[in-house]
């Protein structure tokens, strides 16, 4: 088996990271039924001296996962893009996480929205969303996995069709084409799940949530859902469900 707090993919052939990439899924598999409390338990003990951090956009499933995380581990790094188009409301919620004493790091595109109208003009999110997407939000997560070993993220299953596959422990790549551990303890928790761990354990989150958004990204991308899809109010319109940080 994989010796404890090894990361697919650091070091060694391809086909040693294949090996690797084996046991995650086997060990993924065997996590399979357990609460998110004990999946992040044995990630911290598993990963013990590896950079693990979470990333986090402030929605309902990220605020509970940072208060989860920081139970366990209150000074875990969370990482959070901030693409200039967020709601003052996020950014509210953002620091009352910073308020509590969380290691809040944000990190910015490489282009302000000014330099990004100058070079592909004005509302490029309008016109070409995945190519906003990738400057303000993919490229920005891509440096974040430079700094990590393991992320831990918040997506649960039953979000989207999309993600009703995501293992507890996956991968993702980094720019380089090396591998980080990806790790998503809250798959198997519903909407209602979120809710109530919210309510039982006063997590901040953001007052958009009581105003019937029920997703929240950019502003300019963000709506009520127009129905029961909960994810429905992002990119409306427009056949996009993802900004592609969770493709990488
Ligand atoms: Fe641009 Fe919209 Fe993507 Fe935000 S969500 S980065 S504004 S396209």
């Amino acid at each position: 088996m994989t010796e404890r707090g090894s990361v697919p993919g650091s070091a060694g052939s391809e086909a040693e990271s294949a090996t690797e990439l084996t046991e995650l899924a086997e060990r993924s598999a065997a996590l399979e039924g357990q609460s998110a409390e004990a999946i992040l338990a044995w990630v911290f003990e598993h990963y013990a001296g590896r950079r693990i951090g979470l990333s986090s956009a402030f929605g309902p499933e990220g605020c509970a996962l940072i208060h989860l995380a920081r139970a366990i581990r209150a000074d875990v790094p969370v990482y959070t893009i901030d693409t200039g188009y967020l709601f003052a409301e996020t950014l509210a919620v953002r620091e009352a996480f910073r308020a509590q004493g969380a290691d809040i790091r944000v990190v910015e595109p490489l282009v302000t929205i000014r330099t990004q109208a100058e070079r592909h003009g004005p509302d490029l999110f309008a016109r070409d969303p995945d190519a906003c997407c990738e400057i303000r939000k993919v490229e920005p997560m891509r440096r974040v996995l430079d700094r990590l070993d393991v992320w831990i993220t918040a997506i649960r299953r039953d979000q989207a069709v999309t993600r009703q596959g995501t293992p507890i422990l996956g991968s993702a790549r980094r720019g380089d084409g090396s591998l980080v551990v990806k790790v998503a303890p809250l798959v198997a928790w519903t909407r209602k799940d979120t809710w109530r761990y919210l309510m039982d354990h006063e997590v901040p989150y953001n007052a958009l949530l009581d105003a019937g958004y029920t997703s929240i990204g950019c502003e300019p991308c963000t709506a009520r859902p127009p129905g029961d899809d909960e994810r429905g109010g992002r990119w409306s319109g427009t056949g996009k469900t993802e900004c592609g940080i969770h493709h990488l």
